[in-house]
This record gives structure tokens, sequence and C-alpha cells, in this order.
């Protein structure tokens, strides 16, 4: 049986990149060798990361001013790597705090130096974008976070940083439509949500940002270490980076970034005009900064939440609890989501308004 998988990360991955990856850990590209046994340093393994970095600014439109690294620890080391490496001693940066990962990335600036909140939505619980602020001259740079995976909002424009470096936290939707990823100085994302399995994190970094702290940097956190080191510092997460890039290459040969934006655009269409349209189900957040990618309803009812998350599990649905922090319901519709799984949601969601209206 084959579940509807609606997890938040890490989740669904398409069919082919599982097919591949499944046979690469037993005989890869018909070497007689694992991928889990090879060498990081051989040609089998170096030609993968290789293809996985080209993959990053392909897609991205980058050019060669930007580094594009494999790191590990997750978007949750990047809070503290990004301030470390780019927020110089006695700076200070702006942040947006737009949600629980936002919250975490400024808590981590501030052992670094100075962190200017410039916005702040937790007077309505992150249910919206605010798209309006003023950045402090002298910022080092501008973090957001593009996609608020817990809180199911999403920046629809980018954020007007003026002259200062926008930084991106696009761990929820790295790769799931065009955007002008050129006008930012760092983008970075777990790759466990739309962009292959736990266990590597990819950072895309302008290379003039580097070397302006005045700090001593660890050199297993510099920046400037790994983009010399080509991500092989350490061993690398050697399995994770080899999904990542055949997921990459799956998004290449399905359209791009384009195509995932057109069926990110169906699939939460479907979604939100049953969501808006059916009594029994009250979205969260506000209509203009609804996510694509993560979308948060309560049942009008508190009473109903369990019944309709049994519903759920008796037909084959994961994930459609909300994250412990916020309560409710949430959906997660990564890239490799097909629509039959949304219309399979909205189908038990009319039934069970049906029922219970
Ligand atoms: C999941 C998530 C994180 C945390 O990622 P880890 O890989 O667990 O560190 C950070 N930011 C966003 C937007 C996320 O969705």
């Amino acid at each position: 049986m084959k579940r509807h998988n609606f997890n938040s990360g890490p989740s669904i991955l398409p069919d082919e990149v599982l097919r591949r990856a499944s046979e690469a850990v037993i005989d890869f590209n018909g070497l007689g060798l694992s991928i889990l046994e090879i060498g990081h340093r051989t040609p089998w393994f170096t030609e993968v990361i290789e293809e996985g970095r080209s993959l990053v600014k392909e897609l991205m439109g980058l050019d060669d001013t930007y580094s594009v690294l494999f790191l590990q620890g997750g978007a949750t080391t990047q809070f503290m790597q990004v301030p470390l490496n780019l927020l110089p001693v006695g700076g200070h940066a702006a942040y947006i705090k737009n949600g629980i990962w936002g919250s975490k990335a400024i808590k981590e600036a501030s052992v670094f130096g100075q962190a200017d909140v410039i916005g702040d939505t937790s007077d309505r619980n992150h249910s919206y974008i605010q798209k309006t602020f003023s950045v402090p001259d002298g910022s080092s740079y501008l973090h957001y976070t593009s996609n608020n995976t817990v809180e199911g909002t999403q920046w629809h424009t980018l954020p007007e940083a003026g002259q200062t470096p926008l930084i991106a936290d696009m761990s929820s939707d790295i790769f799931s439509r065009p955007v002008a990823f050129d006008k930012h100085a760092l983008i970075y994302a777990g790759a466990q949500k739309n962009a292959g399995a736990a266990g590597t994190t990819i950072v895309a970094i302008k290379k003039d940002m580097l070397g302006k702290t005045g700090r001593n940097i660890s050199p297993i956190l510099d920046y400037e270490g790994h983009i010399k080191a080509e991500s092989m510092l350490n061993t690398p997460p050697v399995f994770a980076v080899y999904v990542s890039m055949l997921t990459m290459r799956w998004i290449k040969e399905q359209g791009g970034l384009a195509e995932m934006e057109k069926r990110a655009k169906q699939r939460a269409d479907l979604f939100y005009s049953a969501l808006d349209n059916l009594e029994v189900f009250t979205p969260i957040v506000d209509k203009q900064d609804r996510s694509l990618m993560n979308a948060t309803f309560t049942t009008s009812n508190k009473d109903l939440e369990a019944p309709f998350l049994e519903l759920c599990k008796e037909n084959a649905m994961v994930g459609v609890k909300g994250h412990r922090s916020v309560g409710g319901l949430r959906v997660s519709m990564y890239n490799a989501m097909p629509l039959s799984s949304v219309q399979a949601l909205v189908d038990l969601m009319e039934k069970f308004n049906q029922a219970n209206k």
C-alpha cells in the first residue's frame, strides 16, 4: 500500500529518485560497490558532488560569483554559521521574525553581535507576512525565512532590502518556484523538505561576502575553508548528497522551477479552495500570504480534530497533524506530491464536512 505523504520533513520524494537511490545502495552505477562503500575523494563521488553543485547553480541561475556547498548540521547550524561568517565584530544585522525558524536564527545571531528584529509577526501567531519595515543603516545583511514551514506562510515577493545583502532560509520552498536567487547574498536550505534526504544542507554564497568579520572562525565552520576544500573539509554526507543530486536532476527533467511552480499552484488551488468552502475547516493564514508548500488549518470545532485525523489514518494519509508548537492541522505539498494525493485528501475533507456540518 502506498500512503499519501503529507509529511513536513523529511518528506515525500519522487519515486524515480527513490528507485535510483535504492539501486545505488546495492550497486552504484554498475561498479560492484554500494554508494555507501566508496571513498568521497574518488572520481565516482567527486562527479556526483560536482553535478550537484552545477545543478544548484543551473536551477537557481547563479553565476561563478557564487559558491555552492553541501554542509552538515541542518539549516539549524546555518542559523549560527551565517552570523559567525558574515556578522562583523561590533556589527549589526537585520532579522525578520516571521515564525519559529526565524526566531531561532535570531537567537543564534545574538551570540555574535546585534540582531535587529525589524519585523515581528508574533502578535498574530505568525499567521501573516509583514512586508513593510525599515532596514537600519549599516546592517551587514537582512535575514528572512522564505517559507514558514510550521506556520504556513510564504513570501510571494522578495523583501525590500535596498542595498543591504539579502539572506534567505529557503529550507521548505527551495526549488519550488523561480525566484530572483541572484538578488541574494546567501541562500541555505536543509535538503530534507524539497531537495533530497536529511543529512545535507545546500548553501549558495556570493563569494565577495566573505572574510570581513574580523573574528577568528573555527576552521570547520569557515565558509571560505569549505569553498577551498570543495565541501570536503571533512567526509561529506555521501549518500545525502547523492539523493539531493538525483532530486535536482529530476526537477530539471520535469521542466525545472517553472514547472514545479505550476504544479505547486495546482495543488494549492485545489486544497485551499476546498478549505475555503467547507464549513467544518478553518484556514489560519491570511489569504495573500498562504504558503504553496505547507497549509495550516483547524477544525471549526476542536472536538472534530481527533476524528478527522483518525479518518486520515484509515485512508492511508500521513503527516496531517500540525507542528507540536502550534497544534491544529497542517498538510505539506512539496514538489514530489502528485495532484491525485491532494484530490484524495480533498475528497475525504468533503465527506467529513458532509457528515459533521
Ligand atoms: C525544517 C526547517 C529548519 C530546520 O532544519 P534542520 O535541518 O532540522 O536544522 C529551518 N528552517 C526552516 C524554514 C525549516 O523548514
